[in-house]
C-alpha cells in the first residue's frame, strides 16, 4: 500500500447533505468519497482513468485537492482531474513559479 492510498482518497461512505454542510474538510466533500480507489492509481492494468475523469470533473474540490497533492509531492494517484505524470509537471511549475526560476531542469 503506498502512502498516497492511505491520505487522499476518502473511504467512508458520501455524508448526507447537512453533514457535507457542516463539515469543513474537503475530503469530506470529495466526490471519491466511498469509490474504488484502484480507479484512481496507474498499477491496475491498462488504466485510462476514464472513471477517475467522471468523479474529478463532478468535484467542487479540486482546487484543495490539487494542492494537497502539490504539497505534499503525491503524485501516485490520479487528481483533481490530472494524471500522475500531469500532476509531477504542474507540482514543478507551481515551484518553479514560486522560486521565480524556469520550470525545467538543465
Ligand atoms: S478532485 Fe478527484 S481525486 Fe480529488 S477529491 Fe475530487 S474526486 Fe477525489
Amino acid at each position: 500500500m503506498t502512502l498516497g492510498r492511505v491520505l487522499h482518497l476518502p473511504t467512508h461512505p458520501v455524508p448526507q447533505r447537512n453533514e457535507a454542510e457542516a463539515s469543513s474538510r474537503w475530503q469530506d466533500v470529495a466526490a471519491c468519497l466511498g469509490m474504488d480507489p484502484e480507479i484512481f492509481f496507474p498499477q491496475t492494468h491498462g488504466n485510462d482513468y476514464a472513471h477517475a475523469r467522471v468523479a474529478c470533473n463532478s468535484c467542487t474540490v479540486r482546487g484543495p485537492c490539487l494542492n494537497d497533492a502539490v504539497d505534499k509531492q503525491d503524485y501516485s494517484a490520479f487528481r483533481a482531474g490530472l494524471t500522475p505524470v500531469e500532476l509531477k509537471a504542474f507540482g514543478r511549475r507551481k515551484r518553479a513559479a514560486q522560486r521565480g526560476g524556469p520550470s525545467t531542469c538543465r
